[in-house]
């Protein structure tokens, strides 16, 4: 009878006041005072909230909360889990997703950063019978976790290409990178997490412990819980890595060579790559040809004229002091009988630490230039291994290279799907290996819109040509387009949402829901 009570005042302030964000934002000066010290509601701070690294979605929220310590976090889901109608709640990372995903349209935005209980990066070496671990914290970024460990002489395993993204927003997705072949995504590196639930419970989960909440987690697009605490798998640190890129003017040489790479480490741990992806070079300047030396930049530039379009193997072989000596005949065999372009062969050798930061280079001269706080249409899939020649054609050659815009970067490499845990969220197409196609732009906000056309019409490209392709870091999806997204999983996915966030109060940004 209360609640009945309740929800016909709200719905009559709700009508008053005719706008439902005017509604919940009554409500929320309505929470306990332990909530309200913690919401932040400046327009500067609304305005950074209702962004994100794509700078193509703008929704405000009501308020953004600013947690100390897990508790908060607990009480606010709680406090909305109470209203008749409760408000959404987004974790925000560091906001680097590209379609608002980390935001909450009227609703509440935890900025993780400030959370500062359990703040760090435990090293623990020796972890028993889970080999050594990092214990940290779901707003850490990489780059953090990466310092702390190589201080013990250990590193995590899988790695995305940037290291300035929280730890909580990489594995609410996946976490990719040119080591995925080997070690699976990041979610496929993690033994326990500390999560609050969409009901506000503090729930500690592994695959022991727990274990439904875990898999939800792990790929679940920030839907079940929020992740405050994730345990990393660790293991001994190279020093220095070989860095090499090969180039090729035939597709299928390009992607068979790939092939071969990561099944040699199958095959023979020792001489096998660390780490392969690969790029496009189309012929739409400017070319980035940074990593060449300067002699070689010309003779480049006429392969890419001639060819119209190069592949680009990149691939990284790890050494330290007790594999010095031998590294270069490691390399050597690496690449015999590889089919790249004869002396289109290019070689680096760098510390590791300076090959998994090697974006942030990138970042700072961007930056410089004004250039990082852009629009970024991005559009990433996973293609069937099968497919990945159709792709080559009918995208990267029939839309890409005919419509003449900028391609930006465009990264295509394989990975092993055997190393990816079916039990969790993240989906991935249904055969042994797939492609990872990251076509990765930045733009004027006057050719967004060319930009986003183009991303519709490969989307519609691969569904006319039945590619069976999984969207990676998925958006702007009608309800129907989630369940095909999801396909098989969606009825588990589902039923997790209602069993762990059943008033569907978590990562509204992501569209699915609601
Ligand atoms: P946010 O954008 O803040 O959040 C993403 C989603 O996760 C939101 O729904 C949010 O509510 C939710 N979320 C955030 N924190 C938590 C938490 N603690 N618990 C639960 N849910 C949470 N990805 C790769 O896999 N490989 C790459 O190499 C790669 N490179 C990138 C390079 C750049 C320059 C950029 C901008 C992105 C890249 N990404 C890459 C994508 C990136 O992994 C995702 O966008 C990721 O979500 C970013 O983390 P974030 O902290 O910014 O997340």
């Amino acid at each position: 009878m209360a609640r009945i009570i309740v929800l016909t005042v709200w719905i009559i302030i709700a009508v008053s006041m005719r706008h439902i964000g005017e509604a919940k934002e009554w409500s929320l000066l309505q929470a306990p005072s332990e909530i309200q010290q913690r919401l932040i509601r400046d327009p500067l701070s609304i305005s950074l909230a209702s962004t994100d690294y794509g700078h193509i979605i703008h929704q405000n929220p009501t308020a953004i909360f600013a947690p100390i310590s897990v508790t908060d976090i607990s009480n606010l889901i709680q406090f909305s889990n109470s209203l008749p109608i409760p408000f959404g709640i987004a974790a925000r990372g560091q906001a680097h997703s590209v379609h608002g995903q980390s935001m909450a349209r009227d609703g509440v935005v935890v900025n993780m950063t400030a959370l500062t209980e359990g703040r760090g990066v435990v090293v623990v070496p020796d972890g028993g019978a889970l080999g050594p671990y990092a214990d940290v914290g779901g707003e850490a970024i990489w780059i953090d976790v990466l310092h702390a460990a190589l201080k013990r002489g250990l590193t995590p395993l899988s790695w995305t290409d940037y290291l300035y993204l929280s730890v909580g927003g990489t594995l609410s997705n996946a976490g990719i990178s040119g080591q995925t072949f080997l070690f699976g995504p990041q979610i496929s590196n993690v033994h326990q997490l500390h999560v609050v639930t969409g009901k506000g419970e503090l729930v500690t989960c592994s695959t022991d412990n727990n274990k439904e909440l875990f898999y939800a987690v792990l790929g679940g697009l920030g839907q079940f819980g929020i992740i405050t605490r994730a345990r990393i798998a660790l293991g001994p640190a190279p020093t220095r890595v070989k860095w090499l890129r090969l180039l090729y003017n035939k597709f299928t040489e390009f992607s068979g060579d790939q092939e071969h790479l990561i099944a040699m480490n199958g095959r023979n741990e020792t001489i096998g790559a660390n780490y392969v992806e690969g790029f496009l070079l189309l012929n739409q300047p400017p070319l980035d040809l940074s990593f060449y030396p300067e002699a070689d930049k010309p003779r480049i530039t006429s392969l890419v004229t001639q060819y119209g379009i190069i592949y680009i193997i990149e691939l990284v072989k790890y050494y330290d002091n007790t594999t010095q000596q031998h590294v270069h005949e490691d390399v050597a065999l690496l690449v015999q009988g590889l089919k790249f372009v004869p002396t289109f062969m290019f070689e680096k050798d760098v510390s590791y630490e300076e090959f998994l930061n090697r974006v942030h280079s990138d970042e700072l001269a961007l930056r410089s230039q004004g250039l990082w706080e852009v629009p970024h249409p991005w559009l990433n899939l996973f293609v069937p291994r099968s497919r990945i020649s159709d792709v080559d054609e009918g995208v990267f050659k029939g839309i890409m290279l005919k419509q003449n815009i900028n391609p930006g970067i465009v990264i295509v490499y394989p990975v092993n799907r055997s190393k990816w845990d079916d039990n969790m969220s993240a989906v991935t197409p249904n055969e042994d290996i797939f492609y990872v196609v990251s076509i990765l732009r930045a733009t004027d906000f006057d050719k967004l819109e060319a930009f986003e056309a183009q991303n519709q019409e490969i989307l519609q490209f691969c569904e006319d040509n039945g590619i069976g392709i999984k969207q990676y870091l998925p958006q702007n999806k009608t309800h129907q387009e989630w369940m095909l997204h999801f396909g098989p999983k969606w009825t588990l996915f589902k039923q997790r949402k209602q069993e762990f966030d059943p008033r569907n109060i978590l990562s509204p940004g992501q569209g699915i829901f609601n």
